[in-house]
């Protein structure tokens, strides 16, 4: 099954392509995260987007498409697999469809997640995770329960995104509103949009998520 979670920059993607990977069985591709590594391991990808990834901009079409390309091209994604991040603009898409297409599969649902601005710079500002299990925590709504110490590991050791402060945070989303909400039409018309509240509690847009999976499947 081929899921694209779609909505702004902090809305909940993350967090819920994480829970319905694992559910479905499915590998969760970011392109966010595959590019912070490349940025990480300084290859030549990296190098190329370090810098538009600092300002909230996005990175160029040709590059992300060809992190998907091969990515998806991989043994395990041969069942489908969660996008989470791309695509983010109307060439990205079309590139996509061409991917799909080639390998004889269809995207089974695009999910939206509805999530109002002034909602979404305190959610990214507030954000941190784990170094050593990935847990996602928010200053704002989700503390460890114990002050400075994983819930799920108890490491002590935890990072915080460089893009995640309040001005690439405002970048970020507007570039979502300029060149990625254009997408939302692209989509309907394709009649596999669906929407969803990004506001609620996390358990339960996990279970509005798995619902509209079960009708697909
Ligand atoms: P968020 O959705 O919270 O902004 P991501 O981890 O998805 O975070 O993306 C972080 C950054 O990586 C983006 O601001 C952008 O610079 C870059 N990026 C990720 N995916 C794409 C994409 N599909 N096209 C262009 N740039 C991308
Ligand atoms: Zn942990």
């Amino acid at each position: 099954m081929i899921v694209i979670l779609f909505g702004p920059p902090g809305c909940g993607k993350g967090t819920q392509a994480k829970i319905l990977s694992n559910a479905i069985g499915c590998p969760h591709l970011s392109t966010g995260d595959m590019l912070r590594e490349a940025v990480e391991l300084s290859t030549k990808t990296g190098k190329l987007a370090a810098e538009v990834m600092a300002k909230g901009k996005l990175v160029s079409d040709g590059i992300v498409a060809n992190i998907i390309q091969e990515r998806t091209g991989q043994k395990d994604c041969n069942q489908g697999f969660i996008l989470d991040g791309f695509p983010r603009t109307i060439p990205q898409a079309k590139k996509l469809d061409k991917i799909i297409e080639g390998r004889g599969l269809v995207i089974n649902a695009v999910i939206e997640f509805g999530v109002r601005d002034s909602k979404l710079v305190n959610r990214i500002i507030g954000r941190f995770t784990c170094k050593n299990c990935g847990a996602s925590y928010n200053d704002a709504t989700l503390k460890p329960k114990l002050e400075n110490a994983c819930d799920i590991c108890g490491s002590r050791d935890f990072i915080r995104r460089k893009d995640d402060n309040e001005k690439t945070a405002m970048a970020r989303i507007k570039a979502y509103h300029c060149e990625t909400e254009p997408l939302l039409p692209y989509y309907r018309d394709k009649k596999i949009l669906n929407s969803i509240d990004g506001l609620a509690p996390i358990k339960t847009v996990t279970e509005q998520i798995l619902d509209l999976v079960k009708k697909i499947r």
